[in-house]
């Protein structure tokens, strides 16, 4: 589905899955859970498009489940922050908050992609901010198309009835993500664009 020109959202995944493009570069916002690998596929098929960058906002089974096939398939840079990139690499396990996280996780387990870099790298079409709380590497990323200014935040700011929020069950930290919701807030006007639920305008 289309949200701005150049700004689309897969359609059937979970978590979301974003493409936007700059320039002729594609850029796809993290890669839903295990098993959506054909959403995202037949998305680029039926557009004549593929990935040249993979953004992660962090390393829960539901954001990366598909990056090893995206990797596979297209060989497109990848980009995640900190602790989250080491669990990406296989190299690090994100910390369970309860038995039940960690028994999901343990359920979608992600074949590990070594090629994997930090977000430090990263050129300068996308605005890298660290919105840390949900996990210790959780970031957002933020971008400008057509004069307008979009932020991609994963699980820092969920989405319910127009408003975002952060999610006390499932963040590692609650009190660190408050206030990264609060720092994404402060970016205003800009559009919020979460990993689960709909797109907010802050204006
Ligand atoms: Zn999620
Ligand atoms: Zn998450």
């Amino acid at each position: 589905m289309k949200i701005a020109d150049g700004l689309f959202v897969i359609d059937g995944t979970n978590a979301n899955v974003y493409v936007f493009k700059i320039g002729n570069k594609v850029f796809q916002v993290d890669s839903a859970l295990k098993g959506q690998f054909n959403k995202i596929r037949s998305f680029y098929e039926s557009n004549g498009l593929k990935p040249d960058v993979v953004l992660i906002t962090h390393a829960h089974p539901d954001h990366i489940g598909e990056l090893p096939k995206t990797v596979n398939l297209y060989s497109p840079k990848v980009y995640a922050h900190g602790l989250d990139l080491k669990v990406i690499r296989g190299e690090a396990k994100l910390p369970s908050k309860s038995f039940l996280a960690s028994v999901f996780s343990a359920f979608y387990r992600v074949a590990p992609v070594k090629d994997a870099d930090d977000t430090a790298k990263l050129t300068n079409e996308v605005t890298v901010i660290e919105t840390p709380g949900h996990t210790p590497g959780s970031v957002s990323y933020m971008i400008e198309l057509n004069g307008e200014k979009f932020i991609f935040v994963g699980d820092a700011a969920f989405e319910k009835d127009g408003r975002l929020y952060v999610n006390k069950r499932f963040s590692l930290d609650y009190l660190l993500a408050e206030e990264s919701l609060k720092k994404i807030e402060s970016l205003k006007p800009i559009t919020v664009l979460p990993g689960h639920g709909k797109p907010v305008k802050l204006v």
